[in-house]
Formats: C-alpha cells, structure tokens, sequence
C-alpha cells in the first residue's frame, strides 16, 4: 500500500493527481453540510449558530462539491493524459484551500480544530502538486483568512461568525460544537503526522537515492572515482592505525581505442561493462573494492592484502579476460589490460596512487597485457609478466 502510494508520488500525471485530491476532499464537504445540516436542525444547537452565516457556509459547500463534481467529470476521461495542466491545478488546489478556510474562518480560526484541517490540507497538497501551485493557493487562502481577521481586529466583522455565545451555554459543549473542538481537531492532527513522516520518509528515500548515485559510476554499475579516493583515503588511515597490509591495483585497458574505433562506441561500451564485472567478480566483496576511476581505467583496493596476495588477484584477472570472447557483428575478440600495484606501508593515498601508476605505466611500456608490482615507495622491488 505505501509502496503503491510512493510510486503514484513518483509517477503520477497531472490529471491523476488533480483528481486524486478532489476525490479525497470532496467526502469530506459532504460529510461537513450533512453534520452542519444536522446541527441546523437540532434546536438546541441551533441556538448557539447565527443560521444565516452557516446557510451561506452550506452554500458555498454546495458550489464547492458542484465544482468538484465538474473537475472530476473533466479530468475522468483525460486521467492519462501526460501533459501538464498549470492552470487545472490552481483550480482545484485553490477550490479546497477556499473551502477549508471558509470552514475555519465561519467556526473560529482559533477556536476549532479546522485550523488543524487547513495545515493537513497544506501537507496534502504538497506532497501532490508542484510548489507554484502550491504557493499561489497558499497566498489566496491566508490573504483570506488574514484579510477577515484584519476586519474582526477593526471591529467590523464578528469573529467565528457561525456560532453565538449560546454555543458554549451547559456543562458540556453541544455535540455540533464537540464534532469541530474534537473529531475535526484530531482528523486535522492525524492528517498532518501523516503527511510529515510521508514526506520526510521520501525525503528520506531520496537522501540515499542520490548519495548512492553520485557514488555509483552510471554504464558499469560499479562505485566511481570518487567513492574510490573516500575509501582510500579511509582505508590508508585505517592501514596507518593497525598496520596491516593495503594493496591497490591500478587497471587500464589496452589499447581501447581499437575497441572502439573496430566496433563502434556502443560496442566499446559494451565491453567496458563486461570488464567491470569480471573485475567485481575477481575480488573478495565486500573487504575488497573494485571501482571505475576513469573511461577505460579501473582500480582495485585491497584491503588486509600484501602484494603478493594481490597478485593472485591480478592473475585471477587477467587469465578470465584471456578466458572471455567478446562478440560484435559476428567477430570474436578478446581484450587484454595492463596492471600496476602498489603496496602501501604507511604513506599517504597520493604516494601509493602515485606508485601504482608508475607500474601500470611501465606494464604498458614493456608490452601490455602484464602487471608490475612494488612494495612502499621504492620503484621496481618487483615485477611479474603475465
Ligand atoms: P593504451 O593501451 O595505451 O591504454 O591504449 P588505449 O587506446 O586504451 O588508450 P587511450 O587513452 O589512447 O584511449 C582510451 C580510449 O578509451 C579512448 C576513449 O574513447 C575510450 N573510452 C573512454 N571511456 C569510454 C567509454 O565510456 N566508452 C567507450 N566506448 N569508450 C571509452
Ligand atoms: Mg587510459
Ligand atoms: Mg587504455
């Protein structure tokens, strides 16, 4: 259900939004006029209204539900329709803002539990219509009701115009007058709660959505640049505390270009993909971290791991690339990738980085498809051809 409701938040139209909000207020005019009504002919209530204030109020409900009833009748067969409807919004955002601040104002904006109702209506509609919108039938809404209080504060208008001082008369208030101080008040009250943890909950949501992607490299799936120099730097700290081994391996593949320059880009693409997940499937998750640093260049940091552990790694890759035969438009190829790891034995990210790209730039330099190694700083402690 709430899942149902968030995708509907994600993805909703115009049109089925528009109706969404007139289907979900418009019960609740009716429900109003038939309890207004109730009171109107219960003569003890009675007595505490000014009847003609609360006809006119049941009159504009009435003109209120007649408008919705025309919305929903335009809107029902356009529900599909993608384009956006600006104006339609306004519409029917100011119609139910107009109609709970005529409720509010009539009762007593500070008297009732309407005021509630006015900031669940606020939050509704936030969560389904765009900030314009919202903003204009916000501004119509509370002109009205500070306009009204401005005239109540001059003396020319009554405040809560629809009840008298005899509402208040006996022990208890009259049950008209309970419905607006209670059921009204928490309807309002559990709307708002509602809709404040919906909409941090999605806020939320979409926190991590995007933390994750501006992480996340977008062809290969795999964790990008940046995320790779956070966890780093993290794990060179953590190295520089406990002392264990760190290695890192620095990939590039080899001669890419040709990839693409025999196959197409889309091609070139393609394999990059398939590259990503020999390396993710070449490393121990989640102690190791395989990540897309550049456009055909990847790295491995490896955790808890001397250089000669990571050269079992660096083997593992370099014989399943060997093992798999890319396919474009009938030809078969394969690809090779040159390696350069370092050790890191307590320098800093950059000097270890620094390291293992003078190794991969060698493996590049003695012929490709290889990887060198090298422990610390000091260049050349060793090497292994593949
Ligand atoms: P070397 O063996 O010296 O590394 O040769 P190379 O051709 O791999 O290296 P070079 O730096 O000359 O070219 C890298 C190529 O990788 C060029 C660039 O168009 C391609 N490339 C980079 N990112 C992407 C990508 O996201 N998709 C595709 N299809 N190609 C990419
Ligand atoms: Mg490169
Ligand atoms: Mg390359």
């Amino acid at each position: 259900m709430r899942q149902k409701f968030e995708h509907f938040l994600d993805e909703a139209n115009p049109a089925s939004r528009c109706l969404l909000a007139v289907l979900a207020s418009t019960p609740f005019y009716i429900a109003y006029w038939f309890i207004n009504l109730a009171g109107l002919l219960d003569p003890a209530v009675r007595m505490g209204l000014r009847q003609p204030v609360v006809w006119t109020l049941q009159g504009a409900l009435v003109i209120s539900t007649g408008l919705s009833i025309g919305f929903v009748a335009w809107l029902w067969p356009r529900r599909r329709d993608p384009r956006p409807m600006p104006r339609l919004s306004l519409a029917v955002t100011v119609n139910i803002g107009v109609i709970y601040t005529l409720i509010a104002l009539f009762s007593g904006t500070f008297t009732t539990g309407a005021n509630m109702t006015l900031l669940g209506v606020l939050a509704i509609g936030l969560l389904l219509f765009d900030l314009r919108t919202m903003w204009l039938s916000f501004l119509v809404c509370t002109g009205l009701l500070v306009g009204y209080d401005l005239f109540v504060i001059a003396g020319h208008v009554p405040y809560a115009p629809a009840i008298t001082r005899l509402a208040f008369q006996g022990p208890e208030p009259q049950w008209w007058w309970a419905v607006w101080r209670n059921v009204v008040f928490y309807a309002g009250l559990t709307v708002i709660a509602t809709m404040l943890l919906v909409m941090f909950g999605r806020l939320d949501a979409q926190h991590r959505k995007l933390n994750k992607l501006s992480y996340t490299d977008v062809l290969t799936g795999l964790p990008n640049r940046r995320y790779f120099m956070d966890r780093l730097h993290a794990e060179v700290a953590r190295q520089g505390r406990t002392a264990q081994p760190l290695s890192l391996m620095l990939i590039d593949a080899d001669h890419f270009k040709r990839v693409n320059d025999s196959h197409g880009h889309a091609v070139g693409d393609e394999v990059l993909t398939v590259l990503a997940r020999l390396l993710g499937e070449s490393v121990r998750t989640p102690t190791d971290l395989a990540a897309r640093v550049g456009g055909e260049e990847f790295a491995v940091l490896l955790p808890d791991t001397t250089v000669d552990e990571a050269e079992a790694v660096s083997w593992r890759i370099h014989s399943r690339l060997a093992a798999h035969a890319f396919q474009a438009a009938g030809h078969t190829f394969h690809l090779t990738v040159s390696i350069g790891v370092a050790q890191c034995r307590g320098q800093s990210a950059e000097v270890v980085l620094k390291q293992a790209d003078r190794n991969l730039y060698r493996a590049k330099q003695e012929g490709r498809n290889r990887s060198i190694y090298s422990v610390d700083s000091a260049p050349d402690a060793s090497e292994v051809g593949a």
